[in-house]
């Protein structure tokens, strides 16, 4: 072991400045070689572990408990790796082209899951099929590959292994202590295809987008969220079309001080900016209350801007306006400049388009817009910083 370290200690040592191109692609090439050789010998330790029971003697109720504790492996990681070990040892071939340093980790576990899946008489020919589709292609065509050969050699199986990934399906949107939703679950492959297609349509950056990927996909699903709801299109709910309800009071909405908080269903509380924004267009329906919860407007879910006003402003503005955006009205939301519940008027000079990050932008995130509404608007962030049409 200690000459392995000292290996690894030279090439830590060396100075990369001074290394050409070709030299640091070899080193590339070549230390990932060690790793895979390196995993290969790990896995190979791994298997007589196992099969000794040794982690029972160190205390620990399995392979993979161990594994967790004593290599900090996550709980997946460390199971998959027991798992693969155990394979690995029936499957020479395999084991013998990681071990050379010819296959990768990644390789070699899809050969070992495929391999397994198949029935006995099966195994031993797949096995060199798959060996010799890893030598040339990489883990995501490789498993592509396994897919297709199961169907070949156990249709029945491979079906029943696709029912069982669709069986698993699940989705859990659950409302988090401090006013978030916690997403998580999990798709078959159609299903899971069906949505990436969805939020890709939605997600791609625009200019000067600082948002994450992550961030855009979150973004994206509420987008198709809302524009299914705004469509009209879903089945109704109680006899009434499925819809979003903020309960906000009057004195809210006038920001007067001491004014309770709004509340949106399913999620508690939301600030009064964030009331205002959604009263602003309101795709939602409302329930303005005025004191102690004596309803004013209850459930006015016809818009504020009328379809008619709605078209007149796609007509002006095309697309969102703060600078630089170009989502199209469809998407956008009929900002108020001066908010209705200040007296604002809903008529073309005050209302502009903004899509709902930029909406959000101007209610919650601090940006000021200046200039006319049939003009050019600007856009003013809280340190001053401005931004003006291209
Ligand atoms: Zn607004
Ligand atoms: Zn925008």
């Amino acid at each position: 072991m200690s000459g392995l370290m000292s290996a690894i200690d030279e090439y830590a040592g060396a100075d990369l400045d001074g290394l050409s191109d070709a030299t640091l692609a070899a080193d590339l090439a070549d230390l990932r070689v060690a790793i895979d050789r390196a995993e290969a010998e790990w896995l190979r330790r791994l298997a007589a572990f196992d099969a000794r029971g040794a982690a029972a003697a160190e205390g620990a109720v399995s392979t993979a408990a161990w594994l967790r504790r004593t290599c900090r492996l996550a709980p997946g990681a460390a199971r998959e790796r027991v798992v693969v070990a155990r394979e690995l040892a029936e499957l020479p071939a395999t084991a013998a082209e990681l071990a050379a340093g010819d296959i990768s980790y990644r390789h070699a576990a899809l050969i070992a899951t495929a391999t397994s899946e198949l029935p006995a008489d099966d195994a031993g020919p797949a096995e060199s099929i798959l060996l010799e589709a890893a030598r040339r292609t990489d883990p995501a065509d490789l498993r592509k590959v396994t897919t297709h050969l199961a169907y070949v050699l156990d249709p029945d199986g491979a079906r029943r292994r696709e029912e069982e990934r669709y069986e698993s399906r699940r989705l859990f949107v659950s409302s988090i202590l401090d006013g978030r939703f916690a997403v998580d679950g999990s798709l078959d492959a159609e299903g899971g295809a069906t949505l990436l297609a969805a939020l890709s349509a939605l997600s791609s950056p625009r200019a000067g987008d600082e948002r994450t990927p992550a961030q855009r996909r979150a973004d994206a699903l509420v987008e198709l969220a809302r524009r299914s709801l705004a469509g009209g299109e879903l089945p109704e709910l109680g006899g009434e079309r499925p819809h979003v309800t903020v309960t906000v009071d009057l004195t809210a909405l006038e920001r007067r001080p001491g004014a309770s908080s709004a509340e949106l269903d399913w999620s508690g509380p939301i600030s009064a900016e964030t009331a205002l924004r959604i009263a602003c267009d309101a795709g939602v329906s409302r329930v303005i209350t005025a004191g102690a919860s004596e309803p004013l407007d209850v459930g006015r879910r016809t818009r504020v801007v009328s379809a008619g006003m709605r078209r007149a402003l796609a007509v002006r503005d095309k697309v969102c306006r703060f600078p630089g955006c170009d989502r199209p009205p469809a998407w956008t939301d009929a900002h108020h400049r001066r908010h209705w519940a200040d007296g604002g008027p809903t008529s073309l000079a005050n209302l502009i388009l903004l899509c709902p990050t930029h909406h959000r932008c101007v209610h919650e995130g601090g940006w000021t817009l200046s200039g006319d509404a049939n003009g050019l608007i600007t856009a003013t962030r809280a340190d001053g910083m401005v931004l003006r049409p291209p």
